[in-house]
């Protein structure tokens, strides 16, 4: 989960990495509010989770009040890669006497933590990278050992950050990965950090992205999650435990195994191809144990999308075998009918695999409406795209 600039700066305040104080404000009179409560001179920045507002006109200093309501006026309702602005930052303003790049990131590919740092800074790091890669020091983090004093000491050598700053630098960065650690961060990224007239380090800019598999253990990030842009659907979903991605087309898919689903929306919407080109309307992988509840929770999460006009249940069956998942479309029927969510759409079941005869006849006996097997996944996935096309 990508944050906004404001929350990453709370968390940055809450684990004592310097910032200037501010708030968000959602109109140009309350930014107004802000500013007076600030006093002096503040910056007013687009809250939209993505980089490149200051080039995109979103991000503007305001000498005082008045000129911060103007600011903001201008600045709300601006559309910034996409993204309209439905907030903005106010926050006081900082004289700026160098900027420097500072992150600290999960590096995947190479399975450990890195440490990205340059003297030169404010500008995009990829930029650098390509005109001048010697300015960008790129440190791996051990995950065990972390980053004490002395690392943070050497980070800050290696960026060639100024001999005269670098001690004050040191600190941030230690608590900068004392905020990456314990907010279960994938990304802690400031650019610029900035040394002001007088040489204190702040970090006038904040990206932080955060591991949602850490979730569990992390309940305040539950409050991070922005209610408005979140999809209903994959809210209810979440809400469900599933594991949804909505898609925009009109074939309902469950599947069990995050690969047999990848295939499944790919044999999908080839089928759609040749019928009205109706395409895949969601990824759902209901994972090993097809529970009739979680069948149900699936099947209540799809249904409640209005673009689906048919669904695909395509089961292989391995150490849950399939009459243990026909016997859960079954009890799910039954779940929903109780619930008054009947199933309004057709249901094309394709089950394979370990005990596929034995779930084949519990489907054929338990003789559901609107449901019809088809044994091969091409031909189900025909079968499926046919049927939402004529429910178009
Ligand atoms: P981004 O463009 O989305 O990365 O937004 P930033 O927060 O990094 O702001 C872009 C640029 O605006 C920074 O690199 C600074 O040069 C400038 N800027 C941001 N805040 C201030 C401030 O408080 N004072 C001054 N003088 N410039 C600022
Ligand atoms: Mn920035």
């Amino acid at each position: 989960m990508d944050l906004y600039e404001y929350q990453a700066k709370d968390l940055f305040a809450e684990h004592g990495v310097p910032v200037l104080p501010g708030s968000v404000a959602a109109t140009p009179e309350e930014a107004r509010a802000e500013a007076e409560r600030i006093g002096g001179p503040v910056v007013i920045k687009a809250q939209v989770k993505t980089g490149g507002r200051g080039k995109a006109g979103g991000v503007k200093l305001a000498d005082n009040a008045d000129d911060a309501q103007a600011k903001a006026e201008a600045i709300l309702g601006l559309d910034i890669k996409g993204h309209v602005t439905r907030r903005v930052l106010v926050a006081q303003a900082s004289d700026i006497a160098e900027e420097y790049y500072f992150s600290f990131l999960l590096d995947r590919a190479n399975r450990t933590f890195l440490c990205i740092a340059s003297a030169e800074g404010g500008v995009e790091i990829e930029e650098v990278a390509r005109t001048n890669p010697d300015a960008v020091a790129q440190i791996p983090i051990d995950p065990l050992t972390g980053v004490d004093r002395a690392k943070a000491s050497e980070i800050v050598a290696q960026a060639n950050y100024p001999e005269a700053i670098r001690s004050q630098a040191a600190d941030v960065v230690v608590k900068l990965w004392e905020t990456f650690v314990a907010e279960d961060a994938t990304l802690v990224e400031v650019n610029p950090m900035v040394r002001d007239p007088q040489d204190n380090v702040i970090a006038l800019d904040g990206k932080v992205s955060l591991d949602e598999n850490a979730s569990f253990r992390q309940p305040k990030h539950a409050g991070l999650v922005d209610t408005d842009a979140e999809d209903p659907l994959e809210a209810m979903a979440k809400a469900k435990d599933l594991n949804y991605v909505k898609l925009d087309g009109q074939v309902g898919i469950i599947g069990n195994g995050a690969g047999l689903v990848m295939s499944t929306l790919d044999v999908v919407a080839y089928a759609g191809e040749k019928h009205g080109n109706v395409k895949p309307a969601n990824f759902l992988d209901i994972g090993g144990g097809a529970s009739a509840d979680v069948m149900a929770a699936g099947l209540e999460v799809i249904m409640s999308d209005q673009d689906v006009k048919s669904v695909f249940v395509n089961v292989f069956g391995g150490i849950t075998a399939c009459d243990a998942v026909a016997n859960g479309i079954v009890q799910a029927f039954k779940l929903l009918e109780e619930r008054g969510e009947s199933i309004n759409v057709p249901l094309v079941v394709r089950l394979d695999g370990n005990n596929a005869d034995e779930g084949r006849r519990i489907l054929d006996e338990a003789n559901l409406p609107g449901l019809q097997r088809v044994d091969t996944m091409d031909g189900a996935a025909d079968k499926a795209a046919e049927l939402a096309n004529a429910g178009v």
